[in-house]
Parts: C-alpha cells; sequence; structure tokens
C-alpha cells in the first residue's frame, strides 16, 4: 500500500486485506467494497488505500488520490449499472454522521432519493 496507513483503522485493515471485506472495484490508490448496513440497494464504500481521516485532508495532502478516488467512484457507478441516477456522500465530522474516520465515499443507488437529506 503507497501513502499513509493508521493500525488501529478499520478500513486500512480493509485495504490491506487484514480485514475481509466484499470487494467490487480495485486500483493501485482506490478500493471499493459494499457497506455491511446498506442504506440502499446499492451503496459501495470508495475508499483511497492511503489512510486520510476526511476530504479535506486527501484533497490537502495527496490531490491525485482524489483524483482517482472520483474516478473510482464513477467507475464503480457504471458497473453497477446506477445510469438512472446515484448519490455520492462524503460524510465529514462527527456531526455529519462520519463514524469511520477513513475518507470514504459513500455511493448509494438502486432507488429514488429523498431531499434534503436528514
Ligand atoms: P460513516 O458513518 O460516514 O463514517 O460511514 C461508515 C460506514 O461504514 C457505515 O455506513 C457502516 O455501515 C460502514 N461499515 C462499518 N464497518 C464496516 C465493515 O466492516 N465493512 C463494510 N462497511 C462497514
Amino acid at each position: 500500500m503507497t501513502g499513509e496507513r493508521d493500525a488501529d483503522c478499520l478500513f486500512c485493515k480493509i485495504a490491506t486485506g487484514e480485514i475481509p471485506g466484499d470487494v467490487v472495484h480495485e486500483t493501485e490508490s482506490t478500493l471499493a467494497f459494499r457497506d455491511i448496513e446498506p442504506q440502499a440497494p446499492t451503496h459501495i464504500l470508495v475508499i483511497p488505500r492511503s489512510h486520510q481521516p476526511n476530504v479535506a485532508t486527501l484533497a490537502a495532502k495527496e490531490p491525485e488520490t482524489a483524483l482517482a478516488l472520483l474516478d473510482a467512484v464513477a467507475a464503480v457507478a457504471e458497473q453497477e449499472g446506477l445510469e438512472a441516477g446515484y448519490r455520492v456522500v462524503f460524510n465529514t465530522g462527527a456531526q455529519a454522521h462520519q463514524s469511520v474516520f477513513h475518507v470514504h465515499a459513500h455511493l448509494l443507488g438502486g432507488r429514488t432519493m429523498g431531499w434534503p437529506p436528514g
């Protein structure tokens, strides 16, 4: 794995294979796996292999990986057949319901989404 790593981080452990994940897409710098508590028919988490706590630190410290993450989101959406539409969410900070502090894009699709989000 390139970049940073946090030995106590759940998603770092999924990225290295130490903890299994239902992986649907991989690149050199990203990994995508199904969420264990899906909130939509398709709910996939797309992460950088490198440990950054949130999207702001990823963009500031590893902009090329941030771009690779967005490319991976688009590739997974196409792979999953979400042409009718999908939502991409980066919960950032505890007030926004971030519970795992390794940046991840939630890719949600397969149903009509409500707005505004809760
Ligand atoms: P957050 O609340 O935005 O940080 O999202 C964390 C997500 O990780 C939640 O949707 C959880 O359901 C999901 N999650 C937690 N542990 C695992 C796991 O071991 N595998 C897959 N998804 C997980």
